[in-house]
């Protein structure tokens, strides 16, 4: 249920109200705008029948929040978007964010000169896998650890905050000391333990939807992480198996107006894991930064051919200079503002 406040409503009518909801066992989310604070009732049926709050002073009205999603919905801000602050970057609302990097950890070399490209090319942040989910188990798993001390010397050298994978609930607290935001992929979707975790930790995540979820089913995910009180969710959309199998992924470009309907979440767009191939990607890009997705993820790598893994679809360094000036410009059409620091 979400109850709004009247524009009269004090500080301690806001105070009384969060205590009534959580003495009846729901829990209280507040979301302040610059009218009216809205405060969303989250529980049980039977916890949030009792609330009963509408005869309380500085109480307007209340509504039912109708998506099961509850927090992760549009109608617990009131229309209002989440702005995320990782690491003094700005993430949803009107910014748009470029997040770039090579698909996996390889090297010192190709790390740092991968995190120097993206960096002055004006990227808000680094992404790299130290902890790779790969279809054959006898693939490249990833360098772990010691792909984490690399991206942390990235880092320390460009100021770029990181993104990289988290796969397994035991890594959380190594993956978090490096990373700025984790990437949940699309093959752990729906492991909501692993959701969980990252939703106590507290750390930023990007969640990537499943080949075959539902938009709902990505704002479940969202709403496992929210639940325990981790506001910094970014969604992704990556492109889903379809009948068409001419390309790896179909790139739901659909999904970038539809989840910002849905939800107030930022909406991040992959199109390196759609394209499968890089000369679908700068495309691809176009049309998400136009159809106003709050930033683009891209793989970029110093020597693609030479990728131990997703080097056909990387976009060469000594090209994403230009590509990202492209994807700019088409974020600006749609209104966005590139590059916005706290
Ligand atoms: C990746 O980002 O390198 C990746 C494996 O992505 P996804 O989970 O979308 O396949
Ligand atoms: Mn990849």
């Amino acid at each position: 249920m979400l109850i709004i406040m009247k524009s009269t409503a004090t500080e301690d009518d806001v105070a009384a109200v969060i205590h009534r909801v959580e003495s009846s066992g729901a829990r209280a989310h507040v979301s302040r705008g610059d009218e009216v604070t809205l405060i969303g009732a989250i529980g049980d049926r039977e916890h949030v029948a009792r609330i009963e709050a509408e005869a309380m002073h500085g109480v307007d009205h209340t509504v039912p929040i109708l998506k099961p999603y509850k927090l992760a919905s549009a109608q617990v801000k009131g229309g209002g978007r989440s702005v995320l602050d990782i690491a003094g970057r700005h993430v949803g609302g009107d910014n748009f964010t470029l997040i770039a990097g090579p698909c996996t950890v390889e090297s010192r070399d190709q790390v740092l000169s991968a995190a120097e490209t993206v960096a002055s090319a004006g990227a808000a942040m680094y992404r790299g896998g130290a902890y790779k989910p790969r279809t054959s188990p006898y693939a490249f798993q990833g360098l772990g650890q010691e792909g984490l001390r690399l991206l942390e010397e990235a880092k320390a050298r460009t100021g770029l905050p990181i993104v990289t994978e988290l796969m397994d609930v035991r890594d959380v607290e190594a993956v978090a000391e490096v990373a700025d935001v984790v990437q949940i992929g699309a093959r752990n979707m729906q492991n909501y333990t692993l959701l969980t975790e990252v939703g106590r930790s507290g750390i930023p995540a990007l969640i990537k939807r499943g080949l075959s979820a539902t938009l709902e089913e990505l704002c479940m995910s969202a709403e496992y992480v929210l639940k325990e009180g981790n506001p910094n969710v970014m969604l992704c959309e990556r492109g889903i198996r379809t009948f068409e199998g001419s390309y790896r992924f179909t790139l739901d470009i659909t999904a970038v107006p539809v989840l910002q309907e849905l939800t107030h979440l930022p909406v991040i767009v992959d199109p390196s894991h759609a394209a499968g191939r890089r000369d679908l990607v700068l495309p691809l890009s176009l049309a998400a930064a136009a159809a106003g997705a709050d930033g683009i993820i891209v793989e970029t790598h110093p020597a693609p051919e030479e990728a131990i893994c997703d080097g056909p679809q990387a976009i060469h360094t000594s090209d994403f200079a230009d590509y990202a000036a492209r994807v700019e410009q088409a974020a600006a059409v749609a209104g966005k503002v590139v590059g916005a620091t706290a």
